[in-house]
């Protein structure tokens, strides 16, 4: 009978090397130990205040853990006290809430709020090593900071609409500013003319002549290219010369006559043009 060979009471499977009961394998030692925090017992490994600064430390187990003074659990979290779990309230730690983590401005400024604060964390087996899970704070604290968080992006959508409202009050004023030189310039251009012309060189992004630097100077070559531009497309057959496949050269040799006397019509003074059809007249 092989099986009586064998001893009676085995042994079974060795457990891991000493993971903790319930907490995970134990927070590993700080430099100046964290008051409270130490090994635990039976935990066997290090306490998991490394990282974290000295100080109060909640864990989330990773095992069914019961307060060592109330005996509630099992416990989502826990402060380890002379090596024994206690529940937040034992700990006077019940008036805290949870903040987990993921918002930094938030957690932040929730500290900031909080007369007391904790970081919470949780063993993470794979890594084999504890993280930051988020951190208790004072509920009123976390409400201030909540408020400040929302008035900053309040602050940022304000700004954001002063900032368009300010550019297109700026692209206004500079098509503006284009349709004047445009009548200064070609006084015999219909002022209606002039205003679409310069709205249309001066959309913003649009990479049009109204938006390159000469045409922010308002040079007067800009301003010519851009109405000159302008009397190509709509004076004349340019565009459908193109669309029938005319090539653009030999379509812009077509319109040359027709946009240089338009050009000139528009250039030429009022009084002047009134004075030469009264004599032509
Ligand atoms: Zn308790």
């Amino acid at each position: 009978m092989a099986s009586a060979a064998l001893p009676i009471p085995e042994p079974g499977p060795v457990p891991a090397p000493a993971p903790a009961p319930g907490i995970g394998p134990a927070p590993a030692p700080v430099p100046g130990p964290a008051p409270g925090i130490g090994s635990a017992v039976g935990t066997g490994g290090p306490g998991p205040a490394v990282g974290f600064g000295a100080g109060l430390l909640v864990v989330q187990p990773l095992r069914r853990k019961h307060c060592a003074g109330c005996r509630r659990g099992p416990l989502s979290m826990l402060v380890l006290e002379d090596a024994a779990p206690r529940c937040l309230d034992c700990a006077d730690l019940g008036h805290l809430v949870y903040l987990p983590r993921g918002d930094t401005a938030l957690t932040r400024r929730s500290r900031e709020e909080s007369g007391l604060s904790v970081v919470v964390v949780r063993f993470n087996r794979r890594k084999g090593r504890y993280e930051r899970e988020g951190v208790l704070v004072e509920e009123a604290a976390l409400a201030r900071a909540e408020e400040r968080c929302l008035a900053d992006a309040e602050a940022r959508r304000r700004r954001r609409a002063r900032d368009a409202r300010l550019r297109s009050a700026q692209d206004a004023h500079f098509a503006e500013l284009f349709a004047a030189e445009i009548l200064r310039l070609f006084p015999g251009c219909p002022a209606d003319r002039a205003r679409g012309i310069a709205a249309h060189a001066s959309l913003r992004g649009s990479g049009r002549v109204g938006r390159s630097a000469a045409g922010r100077a308002l040079s007067e070559a800009a301003v010519v290219f851009a109405v000159r531009a302008s009397v190509r497309h709509v004076d004349t057959p340019y565009d459908r010369l193109l669309m029938s496949g005319v090539p653009r050269y030999e379509a812009r040799r077509l319109i040359a006559a027709d946009v240089e006397t338009l050009i000139r019509t528009w250039g030429e003074d009022r009084d002047a043009r009134t004075a030469r059809d009264g004599t032509a007249a």
